[in-house]
Parts: structure tokens; C-alpha cells; sequence
């Protein structure tokens, strides 16, 4: 007896290409498909495909689902999916390069003027508190595209943060600076004076 044809056809050249330059890539190779990972994401109901149902999509050659996906922007570091993952994968590794490469290819031009906006308001908290403030960043960064923009991206974002103070990756007290702030902005202030001297030498 013949084995049947099979009816539909991989490219299997975006796994390999995965597989072989993403953080991670490698491990993804063992991911049995269980979906601890999707079943503890915090961000799953934000996230247009949970990890698991991603990384199917990886072996399955869909690259431009893959990359236009939100699920590579709206991971928010909390590693509990990396901590129940049975075969270890990093997953947030993984998110985090295929948001890179998106940038790369092209799938996230619209993310550029954003990576800028957001780039700004994280120096902002690092060089006013030593440290990232998550709510003050995200809400610089919101803003700087105007109020009323800001508002609307605030109310549509209410469901990560609530999930992101859950699982600690965002506090709701005064922030913290860290001790001796005033060194560090004096490091700062020289590292710009520098930078300001050699840009007018060429
Ligand atoms: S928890 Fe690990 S093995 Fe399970 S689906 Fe997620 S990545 Fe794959
Ligand atoms: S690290 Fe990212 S993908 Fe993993 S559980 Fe947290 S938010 Fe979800």
C-alpha cells in the first residue's frame, strides 16, 4: 500500500532561518507543542497568537503572520512562561529577536518613530531615577504622541498593565531612584560633554 500524498506543503526555510540566528532559535526546535507557555502568559488576551500557537506558525513557513504579529511586541519580560516551559525554550529570548527582525525586514516600519519616542522616555527615567519607572516611561512615552492619543493608547492598554502589576513587572507606589542619582547625572552630563566635543571635532 502507497503512503497517501500529503495534502498541503511546508516552506520549512523561515524555521531554519529561526532555528539558526534567533536568541534561542535552537531550543524552539524541542517545543512539544503543550501550551504552558500560552496557558500562564499574562498578555495572552492581548496578544494576537499565544507563544505556542507562534511558534506552530514558525514551523509552518508563515514568516509574515509571524513578523507583522503583536504578539513579538506586547511580551512584557515577565518569564512566566519561560519558567513552566518543559523543554525549556526561551520564549521571551525568542520574542524579543523576532521583534528585532521584524525591524530588520521591514514588517515594522511604523515601529521605528516608536522605538524613538520610547527610547526617549526610557532615558528620561534612567537619567531622573537611576532605574526604568514603568508607569512614568509608559506614560511619557504614550503622550509624547499627544493627549489625545495618549488617552486613547492609556485606555486601550488598561488589560497589560493590570496583568503586568500582577505578576510584579509593574509597582504602583512613589518611584524608587537609585542612591547617589546625583553622580550619576554628573556622569551623564560629562558622557554628553564628550560626545558634544567629538561631534564638533568630526
Ligand atoms: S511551554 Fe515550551 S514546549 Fe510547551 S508550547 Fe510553550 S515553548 Fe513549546
Ligand atoms: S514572558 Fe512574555 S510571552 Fe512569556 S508569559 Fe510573560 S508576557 Fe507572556
Amino acid at each position: 500500500m502507497t503512503a497517501p500524498t500529503p495534502s498541503r506543503t511546508y516552506d520549512l526555510s523561515f524555521a531554519r532561518y529561526v532555528y539558526d540566528h534567533i536568541d534561542g532559535g535552537q531550543r524552539l526546535k524541542l517545543c512539544m507543542q503543550c501550551g504552558a507557555c500560552s496557558g500562564s502568559c499574562p498578555i495572552g488576551t492581548q496578544m494576537d497568537h499565544g507563544p505556542r500557537k507562534l511558534f506552530m506558525m514558525i514551523r509552518a513557513g508563515m514568516k509574515e503572520a509571524v513578523l507583522t504579529s503583536n504578539t513579538i511586541w506586547n511580551c512584557v519580560s515577565c518569564y512566566n512562561c519561560v519558567v513552566r516551559c518543559p523543554r525549556q525554550v526561551p520564549i521571551t529570548y525568542i520574542l524579543h529577536d523576532l521583534s528585532a527582525l521584524a525591524i530588520e525586514e521591514g514588517y515594522a516600519e511604523a515601529k521605528k518613530a516608536d522605538n524613538a519616542r520610547f527610547a526617549k522616555a526610557f532615558w528620561w527615567s534612567a537619567t531622573v531615577f537611576g532605574r526604568t519607572d514603568e508607569r512614568l516611561v509608559t506614560a511619557r512615552y504614550y503622550f509624547s504622541s499627544g493627549l489625545g492619543e495618549g488617552i486613547k493608547k492609556g485606555m486601550a492598554n488598561q488589560a497589560i498593565a493590570l496583568a503586568m502589576v500582577k505578576t510584579k513587572r509593574m509597582h504602583l507606589g512613589m518611584p524608587h531612584k537609585v542612591k547617589g542619582v546625583g553622580e550619576l547625572k554628573a556622569i551623564v552630563a560629562k558622557a554628553a560633554e564628550i560626545q558634544a566635543r567629538h561631534g564638533k571635532e568630526g
